[in-house]
């Protein structure tokens, strides 16, 4: 499951544990990104703090890990460089890559998106009653999957941090204590 991750939030881990259940996987790996192509304009908060912060949401879960493979890597996150370094790790995984409906249509858009297709099967998450052709996105080795969780979103989490409003039970109570000792997303002092 590929993300930003500014910070992880229940969605994301509704999400992957959804998508673990119902394509019975034997891992989720969490990959933050390194620097996101598509966020350049906003700051994102440094690496090792999403990572971090994705590390504990997802440290209780036997089946959750996280791959530092985008963060090490120099330049903008590309999913097919993610791809590719995870089966390079794992030669034999049948690989699904996670990640929401409309993040989903802007990645298959890309101009190789074709190299996507063999390394992966794609999950897009979405809230209940979106199909695929609405959201343009094809139905070969595309799937779908509601999530109940969907309004939270990292955005807002962020606002509510820097607007002194509570985050409590939208993320995990790890990472609202990392965000507290950490003062992220507090804006211009
Ligand atoms: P931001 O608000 O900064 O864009 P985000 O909440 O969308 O953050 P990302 O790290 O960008 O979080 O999300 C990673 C992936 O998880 C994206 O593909 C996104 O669409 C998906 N996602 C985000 N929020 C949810 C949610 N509540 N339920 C399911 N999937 C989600
Ligand atoms: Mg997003």
């Amino acid at each position: 499951m590929g993300g930003t991750f500014d910070p992880i939030h229940h969605g994301h881990l509704v999400a992957a544990s959804e998508v673990q259940a119902l394509f019975g996987l034997d891992e989720v790996v969490f990959v933050p990104t390194g620097r996101p192509w598509q966020k350049d304009a906003r700051e994102v908060s440094a690496a090792e703090h999403r990572y971090l912060m994705t590390v504990i949401a997802t440290a209780s879960n036997p089946r959750f890990t996280v791959s530092r493979v985008d963060i090490d890597r120099e330049g903008p996150t590309y999913t097919v460089d993610t791809l590719r370094d995870l089966h390079a790790e794992r030669p034999d995984a049948e690989l699904f890559f996670i990640t929401g409906a409309d993040a989903l249509a802007q990645i298959l858009s890309w101009k190789d998106a074709d190299a996507l297709w063999r390394l992966a099967h794609f999950v897009g998450v979405t809230r209940p009653g979106y199909v695929l052709s609405e959201l343009g996105l094809p139905a070969d080795g595309v799937t779908l999957q509601e999530v109940p969780a969907m309004a939270i979103s990292s955005t807002d989490c962020r606002e509510r941090v820097r607007d002194g409003e509570p985050v409590w039970y939208l993320v995990p109570d790890g990472v609202v204590q990392y965000i507290s000792k950490y003062h992220l997303y507090r804006g211009a002092p």
